[in-house]
């Protein structure tokens, strides 16, 4: 049998222990499977409790299980929920047990929403937006996945697709009188006023849109400066102040060498560079190499100096502020004016906490110029980005060309449908979604 035609099964909800754990099961064999396990059947949609067993009959566990008879159902085929207390020793007694019917098998990462994107229950764009839900960190991630959850481009991206293959019509048409001889200009004029229209329209949406697609990854912040310049004093106070989601560095002799914030919603990862540093250590090699990396790639270094030390300059690419720390030594010493001529652009006390509130102020409005404003936000990945600017490109492509002959201009405008069709995954080849329900989790 096909693993398409297979029934899966996985634990959909977190790590175990947990007071109730839901193991979902998809396929054709799910029916068979909650027989067994239940000795019945539930009425559709409706919890009922009951104590499954094995097929030596022994207890599992007292259990609540839910049935959604396929096509209404999450991914369109029969789907059994099973809630089960979340012990390990229940869970692995669960899996082996529904992993000894025929035909039925663990799932792969993804593979429950991608049989849902497969039987039409969502688009490409929705599919992404389950991802970015489940991943969201912050206020803000979690309500751009929510919109475009709820189709917000692709129900766009549909619009202008059947808009783009109905001037396409017009061009077809126009092709077809072509063979008796002139176009009749009337034919063309209509279509090109669509297409202008289409193509100004999606143009909009793109340059509206700020980074809002960044909003996944998070603005990246790198703390840099001479030693000992309190550049990890500065990070422990911010990840204090503001909502830590996760620390995933921590090293030997520092704390801390870079932590994700919360900064209004707007994600931010701020790395202090004094903690990269040389070390025998493989993991922690592995976090250094990383942070590095990040640090390189920074979309805003906060370059720290202290009195003696305020005319140093950072190169590179990312816009750089100046932070004049350890205010509190100056005992009313005459440093409005950093050495070397510098302003100081923010004057703090890292170990006091003076001047924080307003340099997290100034970060956050930063992350919401960078982000866009992203209460409209279309766009919520890179590639549906990619695909937008295709499809602007082939219309403005297709206006150019319509003078020289309709073929050409027609054929600019099955690339534009054709670049839509991928970003709502109409067409596309498997390779692709490969690559994008991978990324999902297991159960999902
Ligand atoms: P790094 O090498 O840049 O990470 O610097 P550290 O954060 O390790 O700080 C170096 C030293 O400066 C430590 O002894 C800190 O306690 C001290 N320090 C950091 N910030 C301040 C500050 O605002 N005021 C004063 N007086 N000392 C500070």
């Amino acid at each position: 049998m096909h693993p398409r035609d297979q029934t899966i099964f996985a634990l959909s909800s977190g790590r175990p222990p947990s007071a109730i754990a839901i193991i979902r099961v998809s396929g054709p064999m799910a029916e068979s499977v909650v027989l067994a396990l239940a000795g019945k059947i539930p009425v559709p949609r409706m919890a009922i409790r009951a104590l499954l067993r094995d097929s030596d009959r022994q207890p599992i566990d007292d259990a609540v299980v839910l049935w959604f008879p396929g096509p209404a159902s999450a991914t369109g085929e029969d789907v059994a929920e099973f809630h089960v207390h979340g012990g390990r020793a229940v869970l692995a007694a669960m899996l082996s047990a529904l992993d000894a019917f025929e035909n039925v098998r663990a799932a792969e990462p993804g593979e429950f929403t991608r049989r849902a994107f497969e039987n039409g229950k969502l688009d490409l764009t929705e599919a992404e937006a389950l991802d970015d839900l489940i991943h969201a960190d912050t206020d803000r991630q979690r309500r751009q996945a929510l919109r475009q959850l709820k189709g917000l481009l692709g129900d766009r991206a549909r619009d202008w697709r059947e808009r783009i293959i109905a001037a396409s019509a017009l061009i077809e048409a126009g092709i077809d009188f072509s063979d008796e001889g002139d176009v009749p200009a009337e034919l063309i004029a209509p279509a090109l006023a669509r297409i202008k229209s289409l193509h100004d329209e999606i143009q909009k949406a793109l340059a509206a849109q700020g980074q809002s697609e960044r909003l996944r990854d998070g603005l990246v912040v790198a703390i840099a400066g001479p030693p000992n310049v309190g550049k990890s004093t500065l990070i422990n106070q911010l990840a204090r102040r503001e909502v830590a989601i996760v620390s995933p560095h921590a090293g030997t002799t520092r704390d801390v060498i870079e932590v994700q914030l919360d900064l209004d919603g707007y994600p931010v990862t701020v790395i202090d560079t004094a903690g990269i540093r040389e070390t025998d250590d493989p993991v922690e090699q592995e976090g250094v190499r990383r942070a590095r990396a990040r640090a390189a790639e920074a979309d805003l270094v906060l370059w720290l100096a202290d009195r003696e030390d305020g005319s140093a300059v950072h190169q590179g690419a990312a816009p750089v502020w100046l932070v004049h720390n350890k205010i509190d030594l100056d005992a009313g010493g005459p440093t409005e004016q950093g050495e070397g001529g510098v302003r100081p652009e923010f004057r703090i006390s890292a170990a006091r906490g003076d001047g924080l509130s307003e340099l997290i102020r100034a970060l956050v409005d930063f992350a919401q110029e960078y982000f866009g404003t992203s209460d409209g936000a279309l766009i919520g990945r890179a590639r549906q980005r990619k695909l937008l600017q295709e499809t602007v490109e082939s219309l403005s492509r297709c206006m150019q060309v319509v003078g020289q002959g309709e073929e050409l201009a027609a054929e600019e405008l099955r690339r534009a449908a054709h670049s839509l069709g991928r970003l709502l995954g109409r067409v596309d080849v498997e390779d692709i979604l490969d690559v994008i329900f991978r990324e999902f989790c297991v159960g999902k």
